[in-house]
């Protein structure tokens, strides 16, 4: 088999912590296995760089921030590298170039537009173990780049993908994804297996382990992933494709969302267009509004309600103030949070939603706003209701049995 390994920051966050590494990577190369590792910085060594670029510019050059911030993960592939071959394996480090990764010009935020992975499948037919410096590549022009905070997940699943590999690992302190966040429901379940599309709506619960954009990716690619632990031998979380014939879990996690704000704009005239102008402006600012609510109108005035990040807020508001002709007030409401029930079952199942709202009026927690997809169901509440209603709908649908 190839096997794809990434370790994260905290997994290479000490020497002696790389020695681990090279011990897993040694075991995995001696049980057979091809395999190609993608590195991250040692933990805090990028936020350092940056804080060092910072010190002269606070609008640092962003090629020179990516020649800078690429440092960080050379540093660790090149110690793996020396310690695996002390170790008795045969290894190479390679930079993003060295393994032929070829980015947009985007410096800080390239995306991956093509690998050339002949340097990479040379080595491995030679036996090495390939050590990837994560998180970068290089531009048509020759410039390194970086792919964007946590970007090393997004290399390893694009290598995986560009050789074919039969797995992707990803290595972090976490030992796979939960059911629900373990510090708001100690009776949260790992999962044995969750498919891309539950992974991407269950992103919060993912986060410390797996970046957003790499699960994209790896749908994509149908690249499958691995989420595991580098300080046990837990089994981890496979993240993969829904296959035919399985039983769908009707409900695989509850997440939480905190960050987010409620906006309510009264007395709205309701005309053709209005909505149209206020989402545009809002949009142009970069602000992201995720739940729409409007009301039915009387009277010829509406309200539209929706939520967006609690960081967008003063932004929001700026915008809508603009509307001052057109709308009656606005209200701004900081202390919601959005809970999500995600699930593939969700899709042949009826009365899913009827099961989590029915839970949360017996704890009488008022439902401000609801959206749902094929596959999730959320809710906006008062956010001192947050905990309390994790708890209340992973309990409601079994996920701590
Ligand atoms: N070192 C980079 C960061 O801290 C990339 C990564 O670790 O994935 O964002
Ligand atoms: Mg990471």
């Amino acid at each position: 088999m190839l096997i794809v390994h990434k370790y994260g920051g905290t997994s290479v966050g000490s020497l002696e912590r790389i020695e681990n590494v090279a011990s897993r990577v040694a075991k995995a190369k001696s049980e057979g296995n091809d395999v190609v590792v993608v590195v991250s910085a040692m933990s805090g060594e990028t936020n350092k760089l940056i804080a060092y670029a910072n010190h002269f510019s606070a609008t640092p050059s962003k090629r020179e921030m990516d020649m800078l911030l690429s440092s960080g993960e050379r540093v660790t592939a090149a110690l793996l590298a020396i310690a695996l071959k002390e170790n008795g394996v045969d290894a190479i480090a390679m930079t993003g170039r060295q393994a032929g990764i070829k980015t947009d010009n985007a410096h800080m935020y390239a995306r991956i537009e093509s690998i050339d992975a002949s340097a990479m499948q040379h080595e491995i037919a030679l036996g090495k173990v390939v050590v990837v410096a994560g998180f970068q590549g290089i531009t048509e022009d020759g410039s390194v780049s970086t792919l964007g905070r946590g970007g090393s997940d997004l290399s390893a699943v694009a290598i995986a993908g560009a050789l074919n590999a039969d797995a992707c690992e990803i290595y972090s302190d976490v030992d796979g994804i939960y059911t629900t966040d373990p510090r708001i429901e100690s009776k949260a379940k790992k999962m044995d297996f969750i498919s891309y599309d539950e992974m991407l709506e269950l992103a919060s619960l993912g986060a410390k382990v797996l970046q957003n954009r790499s699960v994209e990716l790896a749908k994509k690619l149908k690249v499958k992933i691995v989420a595991k632990s580098s300080f046990s031998d837990a089994e981890g979380t496979i993240i993969g494709e829904e296959e035919e014939g399985m039983e769908a879990v009707l409900v695989s996690g509850i997440a939480l969302d905190r960050n987010q704000a409620r906006v309510t704009i009264r007395e709205v005239s309701d005309r053709p267009g209005i909505a149209a102008e206020i989402f545009t402006k809002l949009a142009d600012e970069q602000i992201n509004v995720d739940m729409i609510i409007q009301n039915a109108s009387s009277a010829g005035m509406t309200n539209l309600g929706f939520t967006i990040p609690q960081s967008e807020l003063a932004g929001a508001k700026a915008v809508i103030e603009a509307f001052d002709h057109d709308i009656g007030g606005m209200d701004l409401d900081d202390s919601v949070c959005k809970v999500s029930v995600v699930g593939v079952g969700m899709k042949s199942h009826a009365g899913v939603a009827a099961t989590a709202f029915s839970a949360l009026a017996r704890e009488n927690i008022n439902i401000e706003m609801i959206s749902t997809s094929e596959i999730k169901i959320s809710m906006i509440i008062a956010e001192k209701y947050a905990e309390l209603a994790v708890r209340t709908l992973h309990s409601v649908y079994n996920l701590d049995k």
